[in-house]
């Protein structure tokens, strides 16, 4: 059964009307940018933060 689709406000605030999801396409990133400008761009500062709300290691996977 196809899942139906409910249109919702973006979850970035800019207005615009998803087509079911949190985001409209791209807009996630908005808000990705606009945390890490928010922390002057600091991502280890997002790192600690989020470890500190989560309380679990943030793993870095390494090549
Ligand atoms: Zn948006």
């Amino acid at each position: 059964m196809p899942r139906k689709i409910v249109p919702k406000p973006c979850a970035c605030g800019c207005g615009g009307i998803t087509k079911g999801g949190k985001f409209i396409p791209g807009h996630d990133t908005r808000v990705y940018r606009a945390i890490l400008q928010h922390i002057d761009g600091d991502v280890l500062d997002l790192k600690r933060i989020i470890e500190q709300t989560t309380d679990r290691t943030v793993v870095v996977e390494q090549d």
